[in-house]
């Protein structure tokens, strides 16, 4: 397989057509997968945001008061409430925020990026990923680039490990993973759990070209990769039924 970005694309705008940028520059798209960094997609849809529209809960003061200031103002109430807007459910409240945003995904401070956000102070995570790929599949459509998949990435932590990695948060045009349950390994014995999250795989991939901070490369386009011929299926966010890790974490509360 061969990833390559997408060059010269300029500083995203609120109201930005994604797909438009991208056909511009980038041809023979045909059967590619596309990842596009959250970040621009974020920007595109306007998911900016600034402190002062956060007006601080009794809640937020309480978690601010407990977690590390890691960048500078993170320790601020109104950042705090920010993160719980942008939640549905807060797993860790100390030393940092680890939270599940509206669309499943679990990551450090709901995914709310303070950097390349030129003019505002927070970029918000886009509000449904997923819709934001098919968006951006159905524009690269529009413009007769076939038989394209898209995915939504973003740089995220992982537990266990140091360091972070690029992650897929929204997918369209393909499944999320594929399901070798049933194969057969080199022995002859069959695979009884081997789900491959492919889109997470084609996200961290991507992200080496991608890279972070001002690389300027938010899209990259992955040539001579097949999904195959196994079974998909659209599942990557665990419920919490079907996670030990965060019923755990549930059993588990921060005492301050
Ligand atoms: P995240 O991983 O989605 O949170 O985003 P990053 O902040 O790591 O940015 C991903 C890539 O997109 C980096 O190479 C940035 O330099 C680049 N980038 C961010 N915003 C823009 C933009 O508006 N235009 C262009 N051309 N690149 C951008
Ligand atoms: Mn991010
Ligand atoms: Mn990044």
């Amino acid at each position: 397989m061969e990833l390559t970005p997408v060059t010269d694309l300029p500083e995203v705008r609120p109201g930005d057509d994604l797909a438009e940028l991208i056909a511009d520059r980038a041809d023979d798209l045909e059967g590619t997968v596309l990842t596009v960094a959250s970040t621009v997609v974020s920007k595109a849809e306007g998911r900016t945001a600034d402190l002062e529209e956060y007006p601080v809960s009794a809640r937020a003061e309480e978690i601010a008061a407990h977690i590390e200031d890691v960048a500078g103002e993170e320790k601020d109430p109104r950042f705090a409430q920010a993160v719980l807007e942008e939640s549905t459910e807060l797993l860790v409240e100390a030393p940092f925020l680890l939270t599940e945003t509206r669309f499943g995904h679990i990551t450090v401070n709901a995914g709310i990026d303070r950097s390349n956000v030129p003019e505002h102070d927070l970029l918000l995570l886009p509000k449904r990923p997923s819709e934001s790929a098919e968006r951006i599949r159905q524009g690269l459509e529009d413009r007769g680039h076939e038989d394209v998949s898209v995915i939504v990435t973003d740089t995220s932590g992982r537990p266990f490990r140091h360091g972070q990695r690029g992650v897929a948060l929204g997918w369209a045009g393909m499944p999320a993973s594929r399901d070798w349950r049933g194969e057969r390994d080199r022995d002859g014995r069959e695979l009884g759990v081997t789900v491959q999250s492919v889109v997470d795989e084609l996200a961290a991939a991507a992200n080496l070209v991608t890279g972070e901070g001002a690389d300027g490369n938010p899209a990259v386009v992955v040539r001579d990769w097949e999904f195959g011929d196994l079974e998909g299926s659209d599942e990557l966010y665990r419920s919490v039924e079907d996670d030990l890790v965060r019923q755990a974490l549930r059993e588990w509360r921060f005492e301050p």
